[in-house]
């Protein structure tokens, strides 16, 4: 049976050029949007002015092109949104789930008292202790703290899930627990001192504003995922269906990073390699070159 078309998208940061891991996640929602007759978004998340810059920006179309990827207009660009983020961090900070938090990495391995290695690691690095959770509250929403989320108010009554479409060993129905989020999770940052929003908020927002029903993602994000399924709830918006894909890995099994500058598609295109042998490398595993 058909099915529906779907609405997915690609999200870069133009923060370095892209590498065979964006090219097989810009590929991987190319391709289910397309199979589907759906649409094929792409979404440029540049809320950290200070890691991005134009010209990144240009390249990463350069490079989706070349990839022989064609995507639906409009374009949409993070740093012209901040008024949808500003709303929303309103709404939960007047719900009373938000509260400002003064404290650097250092300050909060202090508080875990633990070893780096020792500590619980969230999605977003150590677990955050709650120093700042219990300081008196200001009346107005302050824009030159962070902002985090209170876990344990944010809780909702009833258990949430979401369902995975992906990587055969995570397909189904995710349930969501609470026990889950307050001990793996805890407290994240939804608003950044430097910019006013935070990777998860904006994610959410812009996911349910550009009527995105399949988000496809590197499996690295699954534990992130679940911290956006709870903003949908906080926010009031739908929950799309979920695709975590397998992640692109170097010759020593490490995930490819905007560090690895050596597998940037760029060097690629130069050296005459034709993008139908970077989609085989990356669907076949068969070798590039
Ligand atoms: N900008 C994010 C990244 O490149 C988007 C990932 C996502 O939310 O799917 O990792």
């Amino acid at each position: 049976m058909a099915s529906s078309p779907e609405i997915t998208r690609f999200a870069p940061s133009p923060t370095g050029p892209l590498h065979l891991g964006h090219a097989y996640a810009a590929m991987v929602a190319h391709d289910l949007a397309r199979a589907s007759g759906g649409r094929f978004l792409i979404r440029i998340e540049d809320i950290d002015r200070s890691r991005c810059r134009p010209e990144w920006e240009a390249r990463i179309f350069e490079d989706l092109a070349w990839l022989g990827l064609s995507w639906d207009p409009p374009v949409w660009r993070q740093s012209e949104r901040l008024a949808s983020y500003e709303a929303a961090l309103d709404r939960l900070w007047d719900q009373g789930l938000l509260y400002p938090c003064t404290c650097n990495r250092r300050d909060i391995l202090a508080a875990l008292d633990a070893p780096q290695e020792g500590v619980p690691m969230g999605p977003d690095g150590p677990v955050y202790p709650g120093t700042c959770r219990h300081k008196p509250r200001p009346k107005i929403r302050p824009t030159d703290r962070a902002l985090r989320l209170d876990m344990a108010k944010a809780l909702p009554a009833s258990p949430l899930h979401f369902h995975e479409e992906g990587l055969s060993s995570l397909q189904g129905k995710h349930p969501i627990t609470p026990k889950d989020l307050i001990e793996n999770t805890g407290d994240i940052v939804l608003s950044r001192r430097d910019m006013g929003t935070s990777y998860h908020l904006s994610v959410v927002i812009d996911d349910a504003a550009q009527g995105i029903t399949l988000v496809t993602r590197g499996a690295d994000l699954f534990a992130a995922t679940k911290i956006h399924v709870l903003l949908q709830h906080l926010l009031g918006l739908p929950t799309p269906r979920y695709h975590h894909h397998r992640l692109i890995r170097d010759e020593m099994g490490k995930r490819l990073a905007k560090r690895d500058d050596a597998r940037a598609l760029e060097i690629y295109r130069t050296e005459g390699l034709a993008p139908d042998a970077i989609r085989q490398h990356l669907t076949t595993g068969e070798t590039l070159g």
